[in-house]
Parts: structure tokens; sequence; C-alpha cells
């Protein structure tokens, strides 16, 4: 016998939880479908894991920041209190009861398993039947994946799923992926003394982020110890008597460890998607302004394409719930998607590169200015690396991206997306009056240096 239901969601990342509770306490009944943990990546394996690990490190680093500016340290790194903090505070050691009882509090069935259209307004998960009066919210987000490299899918690498778990710093490790993960990861771990090496086949760390950003991140990482291989072709890997190696042609790198941190694939096989004319072996699902992806169908989160980010998940979670219960608003607007890499400088940056922004034949001008040449960069002294760097449509006057990398860059970025967001005018940013002496301030000095 089938249930009914008004929808059925697919999958509980952050942004498929919130939308379950939130249509749920707007008074249709839901089925929520999880194969895994209520929550998805991000609280369990990706983000709050994670910044506990940065937020670890960069505490020893400062402290080791203390000779020369406010006395003597001795910084003694130990891994217990942050696998402690990351199982019992943060994970609930993988349990969770906590997210699940708080979903089904608000009224929402969960029913846990696989779930698979099997028909329009449709799913089944194991012999439940599930039909959906309104339809059904996809938000099955992502799984780590690995390149074809010889060797590598027998041994027994980590990925962030298994990195989050360690219950101690390795004596060494090899990262292959130079991209947000790998780089974040790699500092962490040097930073508890494990002896590092990133393998990344681009030609820089970051691919995605302004060149600045790459070549700043890599010369931190060089001064910290961490090995830097770009633009660099694996040719195999293997594991013998517990060492890892990635061969570079006639190169061996060791480790104890090996993460790979190369990328993610969409959780979409085995999905039914042809049941409701959507294509699982597809890169993403395609949605409109309203994250609806085929009648009866909403798609939100990584999967979706438009930024594998909590928040983006959590942005689009409200539009699909507003759409489902039938109200009006406007569509989803990724201009100003923000985006962090919490290395130390963290790397913030929101809208376009100014590559993509060519790319998209936009004019372009772009304007720079140094973190360490501004006062509170003076001030600062150690740990003060950074800049910030303005794209800007000359033809609109308005920033189309901007980069905020150096201390707290992630939170300077603020201000930053708000420009973009809102499309303030460089004319209007330049009027602005910026605090003395802070980090932010550098964007005024950036303003001033637009040029083409
Ligand atoms: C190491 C790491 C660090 C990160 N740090 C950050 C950060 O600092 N900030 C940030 O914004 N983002 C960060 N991210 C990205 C962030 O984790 C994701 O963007 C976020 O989890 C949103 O993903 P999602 O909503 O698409 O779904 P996910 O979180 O991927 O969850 C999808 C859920 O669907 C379930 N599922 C899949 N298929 C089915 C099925 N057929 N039936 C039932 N259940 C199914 C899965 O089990 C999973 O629980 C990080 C990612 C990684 C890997």
């Amino acid at each position: 016998m089938a249930e009914d239901v008004d929808v059925v969601v697919i999958g509980l990342g952050p942004g498929g939880e919130d939308a379950a509770g939130r249509l749920a306490e707007a008074g249709l009944s839901v089925a929520a479908v999880e194969s895994r943990l209520v929550g998805g990546e991000c609280p369990y394996y990706a983000c709050v894991p994670t910044k506990m690990m940065v937020r670890a490190a960069g505490l020893l680093t400062e402290g080791g920041r203390i000779p020369g500016m406010a006395g003597d340290a001795a910084v003694t790194s130990r891994w217990t209190p942050v696998a402690k903090r990351i199982r019992e505070e943060a994970t609930d050691d993988w349990d969770d009861t906590a997210a699940a009882d708080r979903l089904t509090a608000k009224g929402v069935t969960l029913v846990r398993g696989h779930g698979r259209i099997t028909a329009p307004r449709e799913v089944t998960v194991d012999d439940r039947v599930l039909r959906a009066r309104r339809g059904i919210l996809l938000n099955t987000g992502t799984s780590p994946t690995a390149p074809p490299i010889d060797g590598l899918a027998d041994i027994p690498y980590w990925t962030n799923r298994e990195a989050v778990q360690a219950t101690e710093a390795p004596g060494s490790l090899l990262v292959l992926g130079g991209g947000v993960v790998g780089a974040e990861m790699a500092q962490v771990f040097s930073r508890f003394d494990t002896r590092v090496t990133v393998v990344e086949a681009a030609d820089r760390l970051l691919l995605n982020e302004e060149p600045e950003s790459s070549a700043l991140l890599k010369m931190v990482f060089e001064r910290e110890g961490i090995g830097v291989r770009t633009g660099v072709k694996v040719t195999g890997a293997s594991h013998d008597n517990g060492e890892f190696g990635l061969h570079l042609g006639d190169e061996r790198l060791a480790a104890d460890r090996l993460l790979v941190a190369t990328g993610r694939r969409p959780n979409l096989k085995g999905l039914g998607l042809d049941a409701v004319g959507l294509d699982e072996r597809a890169r993403q699902i395609t949605v409109d302004g309203h994250m609806r992806a085929a009648d009866g169908v909403w798609a939100i989160g990584d999967i979706t394409g438009k930024g594998a980010f909590t928040h983006v998940s959590m942005y689009q979670a409200s539009i699909a719930v507003r759409d489902i219960l039938g109200e009006e608003g406007p569509p989803a607007a990724y201009r100003a998607v923000p985006r962090v890499t919490f290395t130390d400088p963290e790397i913030g940056s929101v809208g376009l590169t100014e590559a993509q922004a060519r790319e998209q034949n936009l004019p372009v001008r772009t304007g720079i200015a140094q973190i360490p040449e501004s006062t509170r960069g003076w001030i600062h002294k150690v740990g003060n690396d950074g800049f910030i760097k303005l794209v800007e449509n000359p033809e609109w006057g308005t920033l189309v991206g901007a980069t905020a990398a150096g201390p707290s860059g992630g939170e300077i970025l603020g201000a930053l997306a708000v420009a973009v967001h809102t499309e303030a005018t460089t004319a209007a940013l330049r009027e602005m009056i910026y605090a003395y002496p802070t980090f932010h301030r550098t964007i005024e000095t950036a303003l001033t240096n637009l040029a083409t």
C-alpha cells in the first residue's frame, strides 16, 4: 500500500533538512528520505569538523607568532583535543539522533534508506512506496571521487570523510588535489607537525580563484614547509608495507597517509531520474529560478551546479519551499555567491574572477591593494599576508567580483559581497568612510587602484 503525503524530500543535506522542516511547519505532510546521516556532508564530514580543525591549527600558529611580538611561547601541538571536539561536539560520534529528533519534532516523517523515483510523484524506499501529491524535492548532494590513476582504486586512501575521523595526525601526508579541501587539510595537518606535500595536476593551487590567490597560498605554504608540486602528472599510486606512494613518472613520493581531494560527483546514480524525464548521467540537475527541475520535481544543493556550498543549498531551500507552498517571490540570483577557503590567509571571494568576467566578454578594470602595506597590516606584522582585488565592469560602474585574501579574509568579504549583491556603484563605494586602521580599509586603496 502506498503512503500519500504532500512532499517527499530525497536526501537531507543542509537544504533538504531545512526545507523538510519548514514545509512540515507550514502544514504540509512531508516524508524525508535519508540513506546516511540527517544533515548531510556539512555537519559530519565537511564544513563543521574541518573548520574545527582549521581553528585549532590557527591557534597553534598564533601561539607561535608570540616571540618577537609579545614575549615567549612554547607551543606543542596535540591532535587529541581536536579529534575529541569533532567526535563529541560536532558529530556526536557520527550519530544523527539529535538531528533526526529535531526533524520529526517538526512533524516530518523520516524514512531511512535509499530513495528512488519510480514514477512521477512516486518514491520507493526498499518496500515502502511514497506518493507525493505536490511533488518531490531532491537534495542528494555529492560524494568524493578519485581520478583514474593506476593502482589508486585498490589502496586505502583518505577522503575528507576519513580525514575528519583521524584520531592522530599522521607523520607524513600526501595530498592529491590542491583545491579548497586539499589546501585546507594540507595546512591543518602541517601545523600539527605532519610533513605534507600537495600534488596538483593544474599549474596552480585553487584553480578556480584569482591567480594572485594561488601565488599567495603557494608562497605561504612553502614558507611553512609544505611541499607544493603543481603541474605534475601522477602516473600511479601504491601502498606497500604501510607506506603510500604517488608516482610522478620516475619519481616516487612517499608518506604515511594519502588524502585524495580531487573533486566530487553528484549522487544521481540509482535515483530513478529517467522516470521524470531527467538524465542521471548528467553532471548536474538543471533547475529554473524557482528550483523546478521537471513537473513535480524540485532540486537544490550541490547537484544543481550553482556553487557547492552550504549557504547555496540553504538559499535554494528557501526558494524551493516558497515555490512548493505556491507563494510568489523573485527567482534565484547567483551574481554574488560568496566562497571562502579557510586557509591562513583566508581566501574569500565573491562573484566573478577577472578571468571569468573576461570569458563573459565583459569590459573589465581591476584594482589590487596589498594588506601588509595597509596600516593595520603593518601593525599586525606577522600573519599579515593578503590583498584585496576588485573586478569592476567600468561600463556599469559596479563590481562584478572581488577577492579578500588575508587575516579574516572571509569576514572582510562581507563588505564586498554586499557591494556585488546590491550592485553598489564604485563611485558610491569611493565615497564611503572606511574605519582606520582596519584590514577592510584596504578596499578603499584597491578602489583607488582600479585601472584597465
Ligand atoms: C571537506 C569539505 C569541506 C567543506 N567546507 C565547506 C564550508 O566551509 N562551507 C560551505 O559552505 N561548504 C563547505 N563544503 C561544501 C558543503 O559540505 C556542501 O555544499 C553542503 O553539504 C551542501 O550539500 P548538499 O545540500 O548538496 O547535500 P549533502 O550535504 O551532500 O547531503 C546530501 C544527502 O543526501 C543523501 N542521499 C544521497 N542520495 C540519496 C538517496 N538516493 N536517498 C536518500 N538519501 C540520499 C546523502 O546521504 C546525504 O546525506 C565542504 C565540503 C567538503 C567536502
